[in-house]
């Protein structure tokens, strides 16, 4: 009998309310007749999918994960830890009920399709970033806007403009969350006050794809960037907010560039959002772009769309959902307690 090719399947039984169950059997039937021998592995809660792909990842050609961002976040983590050349691909089943990184490859949300195209996939070298050490695998965000990581853009688009609406009742901006930086990037240096910022490795965040821009690659070795500067007074902040709203970027107020290593020194501590998920509290940040670091098991097709997107527009057709809604309203109350002075 000839050596099969190692598939370890990882799978967080809860993502999604559990779903992934029902396909089980499935999934692992598909990998066994497309001949790979195949060892599953059941999450047993925060952290495990991390140690278990750190210390085993590399016994295997390919690791499958299942979950939310969080899984495989925690599992290209484990990954990371691995020498380049002997890292197992990964293939990817979004289980979770928001799975904006899912979207850049457009992988089918039926469990057992997705699993298929990882079967017929092919490698795609994937740009990784990491914050002091920590690796992420689309956004690194800090600011007003840190949550909009896992949201869609119609929704994106209501809650800027309700954001638009509260900010006409304010009375001061004394109360929004600025933080003076010094932005160092590919030798060259910024210094301003700034209220949000994005580092991104990906097609649209929040399915807001000129937050991203056009020309995105997403193996190039380079991150977008954008940096919001802190509004004089509250006409600006209307400004910024309806730039956003119409998604026209090219303006005094935004910073727009791409960079590949970005070292950020902040006058306090500031609250990082990687990946959707809490990413720490820093006054210094040290962020890198390690390409093509992992390889992505998808389908062939997406990976010519994606080499076509790098000219182009990219599709978007995300849709509301309910999960996403709550991350709307934490973001709109965070601004309305900000602009009413509370914390
Ligand atoms: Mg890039």
């Amino acid at each position: 009998m000839k050596e099969l090719e190692r598939i370890l399947f990882l799978y967080n039984a809860h993502a999604g309310k559990g779903k992934i169950k029902m396909d089980l059997s499935d999934i692992v039937e598909l990998f066994v007749n497309a001949d790979y021998e195949v060892t599953i592995h059941s999450t047993k809660g925060r952290g495990d999918a991390k140690e278990v792909a750190t210390a085993k990842g590399i016994d295997y050609d390919i690791i499958v994960a299942s979950g939310g961002d969080g899984t495989l976040s925690e599992v290209i983590n484990g990954v990371m830890t691995i020498e380049r050349d002997k890292r197992p691909k990964i293939g990817f089943i979004p289980a979770g009920t928001t799975n904006d990184f899912a979207m850049n490859f457009k992988i089918p949300k039926e469990k057992v399709n997705a699993a298929r195209q990882i079967v017929i996939g092919k490698p795609y070298p994937y740009d990784i970033g990491s914050f002091n050490g920590k690796y992420f695998h689309y956004v690194a965000s800090f600011g007003l806007f840190a949550g909009v990581s896992y949201t869609t853009p119609q929704a994106f688009k209501n809650i800027l403009g309700r954001m638009a609406y509260v900010a006409e009742g304010a009375k001061s901006l004394a109360y929004i969350q600025s933080y003076n930086m010094r932005v160092e990037f590919d030798g060259n240096v910024i210094e301003d006050e700034f209220i949000n910022g994005m580092i991104t490795n990906a097609n649209s965040v929040g399915g807001f794809k000129s937050i991203t821009g056009k020309n995105v690659t997403l193996n190039d070795g380079l991150f977008e960037v954008m940096l919001i500067k802190m509004p004089n007074n509250l006409i600006e902040l209307q400004s910024i907010l309806n730039c956003l709203i119409l998604q026209d970027l090219q303006n005094n107020y935004i910073y727009k560039f791409k960079a590949s290593h970005i070292k950020i020194k902040a006058d306090k501590n500031v609250d990082w959002t990687l990946d959707g998920e809490f990413g720490g509290e820093c006054i210094e940040t040290e962020i890198i772009n390690h390409k093509q670091a992992i390889d992505f098991l998808v389908n062939e097709n997406i990976i010519t769309e994606l080499k076509e997107n790098e000219e182009n527009d990219f599709e978007d057709n995300t849709l509301l959902n309910e999960s996403n809604q709550d991350v709307f309203e934490k973001i709109v109350k965070k601004f309305e307690r900000a602009i009413r002075g509370e914390k």
